[in-house]
């Protein structure tokens, strides 16, 4: 479990009374694209130097790279062979829209790592709340890529927490219960490869609210799917929001999931090139807030994913994102936990 963790001085003594909601960034980690290409790769390092130069209490770190093992518990071995070996076929390469180069495979690897990593600092960090700057990588099935994604971050994170969960708690108090995770997936595209993977994995809950006419053109069935009309607005989408999260808690009873993967994805905004939307960024700090505060209010630690996003103008699509992480930081402030902690700090013992 150690060889992945982030740099272990971060989890010295006194880290959890001063250490702010963790980052993970894979950004140095630049895929080379052919002139004229349309995926927009400066906004992760807009992102995290907007986040460093404006919320100066998000520390954020490089994430580690996720190992083939780790890879393995969401993906076929060929797949990840094919990916990590270069032998992808052109057709294969046109399905991710990315050609492949050793940095295609090092940025994949780095980005499962970063919400592998905001998953452990949120879950067993006890922060509650930590984010990848970068991830949400939610068209890649188990046996092929799509849609930018090579590696489904959440997936292998899911599954990792899950067997990490199990190997930590096994025999403090009798057998170990399982981990419960659920995936909210705002991305203003369908999460069709999460949703395949967890299609007969009852113990991974997936809701997604995303553009009826929009990519993927052949949807896979989330636990919830939320299909929304061609230029949504804030009212409307907020209201689809409310309903489909108050679905979720109730499809789970008592059982609540103890993990949240949230992939906050820029690309509902009005000025998407891609998204078909009409949210405004407030109503998009609205949504954050919302989700954000019904994981809080049950108790429910979560990792966020940045996901998609598309501006006309990039720097639209970095405010959203930052205005996302500062959502993520009064959360984090406000997690039962940490004020629990806090107050200890203030009363001296
Ligand atoms: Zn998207």
């Amino acid at each position: 479990m150690q060889d992945i963790f982030a740099a272990p001085q971060q989890f010295g003594p006194g880290f959890l009374e001063s250490a702010p909601v963790l980052a993970y960034h894979s950004d140095q980690f630049v895929l080379p694209l052919p002139p004229g290409h349309s995926f927009p790769m400066s906004k992760y390092r807009l992102l995290r130097e907007a986040a460093e130069a404006t919320l100066p209490d998000v520390r954020v770190a490089q994430a580690v790279a996720a190992s083939d093992g780790e890879l393995a518990l969401a993906h076929e071995p060929a797949w990840i062979d094919a990916v990590a070996g270069g032998t992808l076929s052109a057709a294969q390469q046109r399905e991710i829209g990315f050609p492949w180069s050793e940095r295609m495979v090092e940025r994949s690897r780095r980005s499962v790592g970063a919400t592998v990593c905001a998953a452990r600092a949120a879950l067993f960090g006890g922060e509650g709340v930590a984010a990848n700057l970068a991830g949400g990588t939610h068209h890649a099935y188990a046996h092929k890529g799509s849609g930018y994604c090579v590696f489904n971050d959440v997936a292998v994170a899911a599954r990792l927490m899950q067997a990490e969960w199990h190997r930590d708690r096994h025999g403090r108090s009798g057998p170990a219960r399982l981990l419960r995770a659920i995936v909210i997936d705002l991305d203003v595209h369908q999460g069709n490869g999460t949703a395949a993977i967890f299609r007969d994995d009852p113990s991974v809950f997936t809701l997604s609210l995303h553009g009826a006419h929009n990519f993927p053109f052949r949807k896979e069935p989330s636990d919830i799917d939320v299909d929304l009309p061609d230029g949504c607005g804030d009212a409307d989408y907020l209201g689809a929001l409310d309903i489909a999260l108050n679905a979720a808690w109730a499809r789970h009873g008592d059982e609540l999931p103890g993990l949240a993967f949230y992939l906050a994805g820029a690309d509902p905004h009005e000025d998407d090139r891609l998204g078909r939307l009409k949210l405004s960024a407030a109503g998009l700090a609205e949504r954050d807030r919302r989700v954000l505060a019904a994981l809080r209010e049950r108790g429910i630690a979560v990792a966020l994913s940045m996901a998609g996003g598309y501006g006309r103008d990039i720097h639209t699509t970095v405010a959203v994102q930052r205005r996302t992480l500062q959502e993520a930081l009064a959360s984090w402030r406000a997690w039962p936990q940490r004020q629990a902690l806090t107050a200890v700090k203030e009363s001296g013992s």
